[in-house]
């Protein structure tokens, strides 16, 4: 929504009343004002790739020498380009200036159970490295300097340096302190607060920690299948389960950051032990873990991938189908749940389940509308996630993105 300059311009000296000086507050306000016209301006050439510096002026309701001013700014800094000239109704032809994707980059690190995983991205999202390695120990430091050996390396390979890297954003499977770059509990992983203040000198650029279903939910809101939807529930399914919320089209994260834990939520007073210390979480029937070790608990072959269970499944093997069958009925459970405390318009479902909406999807919606009487089928979209294992990396990749021109 564009709102005319007034309206702005007061809400920001409501932000600001406690200067005392009202010349610092004004020199504060048309700094504000110029930094947000700067991320529209990107924002915008980011979306329509190409316009006249009049086409952003209209579009944006900012005046011609404002743009003229930034646009400037914006060429010397390798952003945008001039690319010849539009055609003209008269009068002298006006530039066309059109946006760099490539100009700047961004790296996602993705920490799993026993891999780390990094990726390059540029402006537009796109994975232009996908780097892997296993992790040998989960020992904190040797964790520290596995990531440490990826990201130099894809800085190396492709000659990125830290004038065009706008950061590093992580993707971490527990509850983080954004503001101390620490990764405060990771129960799946056996980590508590683990540090990752180092890598702000290590690689001189700003450093963004995220709670994977977080960072997930921010990429299927951004760039996936949930993209521009209102109010949206991202559940991550990996080793344990999290999610990300999106109310009113912002993300909800909760007074200590530690909203989303639904992976936690209670589906059976006494029942199975939580790496958490509780019993009974979500997690531990509908995590993937979940499913794999109930396949072999039932006499289903060892194995460390749900793909194996689903190809038994294909084959007609009766184990198979009993252990999903039981799974998708936990799954809905605690779908059930979020629907009652949100009711959103969105669910989307991440993970490596979400590569199998032929097998799970169907039966999964009539579970969570079977008996149901909040809900029937069209209250709300249950959806598998569009990016499949990517989204939660690329969220990461996004933070830098969007903290410098909120993409
Ligand atoms: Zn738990």
């Amino acid at each position: 929504m564009v709102f005319p300059l007034k309206y702005t311009m007061c809400c920001m000296n409501f932000i600001l009343y406690f200067c005392e000086n009202g010349d610092d507050m004004e020199a504060l306000d048309q700094s504000n004002i110029k930094i947000n016209n700067r991320k529209r301006i990107i924002r915008l050439l980011s979306k329509e790739r190409e316009l006249t510096k009049l086409d952003i002026a209209r579009n944006l309701d900012i005046s011609v020498p404002t743009v003229t001013t930034i646009v400037g700014e914006l060429i010397e800094e390798g952003l945008v380009e001039e690319a010849g000239m539009a055609g003209s109704t008269g009068g002298r032809k006006p530039v066309i200036i059109r946006f760099l994707p490539d100009s700047r980059y961004s790296i996602g690190v993705d920490l799993g159970t026993d891999s780390v995983r990094a990726i390059l991205t540029n402006l537009d999202s796109r994975i232009i490295v996908d780097k892997r390695k296993a992790l040998k120990s989960r020992e904190e430091a040797n964790v520290l300097a596995s990531i440490e050996v990826l990201v130099k390396e894809i800085l190396k390979e492709q000659g990125i340096n830290k004038e065009i890297l706008l950061g590093v954003g992580f993707s971490l499977p527990g509850t983080v302190d954004e503001e101390n770059l620490k990764l405060e509990m990771a129960a799946n992983l056996k980590l508590k607060n683990l540090s990752f203040s180092s890598f702000k000198d290590l690689f001189e650029v700003p450093i963004y920690l995220e709670n994977e279903a977080n960072a997930g939910a921010l990429a299927e809101w951004q760039l996936g299948i949930a993209r521009d939807k209102r109010n949206v529930i991202y559940i991550s399914i990996t080793e344990g389960v999290g999610g990300g919320i999106i109310i009113d089209g912002k993300m909800y994260k909760g007074t200590a950051m530690r909203a989303g834990e639904i992976g936690h939520m209670t589906i059976n007073k006494n029942g199975r032990q939580c790496n958490c210390g509780k019993k009974g979480c979500w997690e531990t029937y509908a995590s993937k873990k979940a499913l794999i070790n109930d396949y072999i608990e039932n006499g289903g072959e060892a194995t460390d991938n749900i793909k194996t269970i689903m190809d038994m499944l294909s084959k007609g093997d009766e184990k198979a189908a009993k252990v999903i069958e039981k799974y998708i009925n936990d799954l809905a459970e605690g779908i059930q749940n979020l629907l009652f405390i949100f009711n959103p318009d969105n669910i989307v479902i991440g993970g490596d389940i979400s590569s199998y909406p032929d097998i799970i999807l169907g039966s999964l919606t009539d579970r969570i509308f079977e008996q149901n009487q909040f809900y029937s089928t069209g209250d709300v979209n249950i959806m598998f996630s569009a990016l499949g294992e990517d989204a939660n990396i690329l969220g990461a990749s996004l933070i830098p993105i969007f903290e410098a021109f909120a993409f």
